[in-house]
């Protein structure tokens, strides 16, 4: 049995296991099967305080792993398929084995939102991306799409015109989710064209195992048409890994954990932290902030218990 889990192990889990590890409850780290979360899949991060020339992303969480581990964290690999949070002790399943805790800090984080094409789910990693600041630079001089109409979509359009020829931005409706600026920044962009509202009916490979081409809709006219790229980027949003603890606790419409105040949960014992939770900063630091609320929320929550 032990004092505290931690499932996740990005900005979040990592600095909910160092405060929760500095208070010698020897904190348990799932790491996931995204290990890192989303800082892994970014390169330089200039935002985030205390590094006035930046830093790399998959760096920065690596260290605060390293800063847990010196205080007693365990990280292990795994990813909780399964959970009980009816009674206490809460138990989890991590790949078919059941672990035994007296609080549990949730920080899975949220997962790229894919268009579940079976031609596109075929060509991630060979084409199909959702992570341009990840794969943008295979795509030199290519031909680029990107699908969304969120600030996402415009942030890896314009970032992917960096090394691309073009980059067609497609979206589903006429009018854009995103900010204004964002959007302007995108419709000035002499290598961006924006197509709507027309969605990916089919990606391509022509039999070559990689990106050749995509099936577009016009959504208004209905015209098919075919256009040849060689990177697709699904900007569609994401969704909270929440799933072991649907009908358990408080979710919303949207599957992102409810806050029943500070860290809190609607389970006791039970804390969040990062965007698993949050889906308005989504932030390293605020990722960060939250892990350390999350912490002391379990601190306290623990030594309550035993009096
Ligand atoms: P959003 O939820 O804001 O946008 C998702 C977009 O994808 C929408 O345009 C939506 O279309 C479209 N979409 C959803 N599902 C599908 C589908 N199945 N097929 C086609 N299109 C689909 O997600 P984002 O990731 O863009 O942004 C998330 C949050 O992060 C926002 O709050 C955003 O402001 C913030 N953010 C801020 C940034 C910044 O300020 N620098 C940068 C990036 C994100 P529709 O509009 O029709 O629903």
């Amino acid at each position: 049995m032990h004092n505290v889990v931690i499932i996740g192990s990005g900005c979040a889990g990592n600095t909910a296991a160092i405060y929760t590890a500095r208070a010698g409850l020897n904190p348990i780290v799932i790491a996931g099967h995204e290990p890192g979360g989303q800082l892994s899949l970014t390169t330089e991060v200039e935002n985030f305080p205390g590094f006035p020339e930046g830093i790399q992303g998959p760096e920065l969480v690596e260290n605060m792993k390293k800063q847990a581990q010196r205080f007693g964290a365990e990280y292990r690999h795994g990813t909780v398929i399964e959970a009980d949070l009816s009674k206490k002790p809460v138990r989890l399943n991590m790949d078919g084995e059941w672990i035994e805790t007296r609080s549990l800090i949730i920080a899975s984080g949220a997962s790229a939102r894919w268009l579940n094409l079976p031609s596109e789910q075929k060509l991630i990693g060979h084409g199909v991306s959702s992570c341009a600041t990840c794969d943008g630079f295979f795509y030199r001089g290519k031909e680029i799409m990107v699908v969304g109409g969120g600030d996402t979509a415009m942030e890896e359009a314009n970032f992917l015109t960096r090394f691309g020829r073009r980059v067609t931005l497609v979206h589903r409706r006429n009018e854009f989710r995103a900010s204004k600026i964002m959007l302007d920044r995108a419709m000035a962009n002499p290598k961006i064209e924006i197509v709507t509202p027309a969605a990916v009916q089919e990606v391509e490979d022509g039999g070559t195992g990689l990106v050749t081409g995509v099936t577009l809709k016009n959504l208004e006219t209905g015209e098919v048409w075919r256009r040849e790229v060689d990177g697709l980027f699904v900007a569609i949003g994401h969704i909270p890994n929440t799933k072991p603890f649907a009908g358990q606790m408080d979710l919303d419409a949207d599957g992102y954990i409810v806050s029943h105040g500070g860290a809190r949960t609607s389970v006791t014992g039970v804390f969040h932290a990062g965007d698993v939770q949050d889906r308005v900063y989504r932030q390293a630091i605020t990722a960060a902030g939250a892990g350390c609320m999350a912490a002391i929320e379990a601190e306290r929550y623990l030594e309550a218990e035993e009096h």
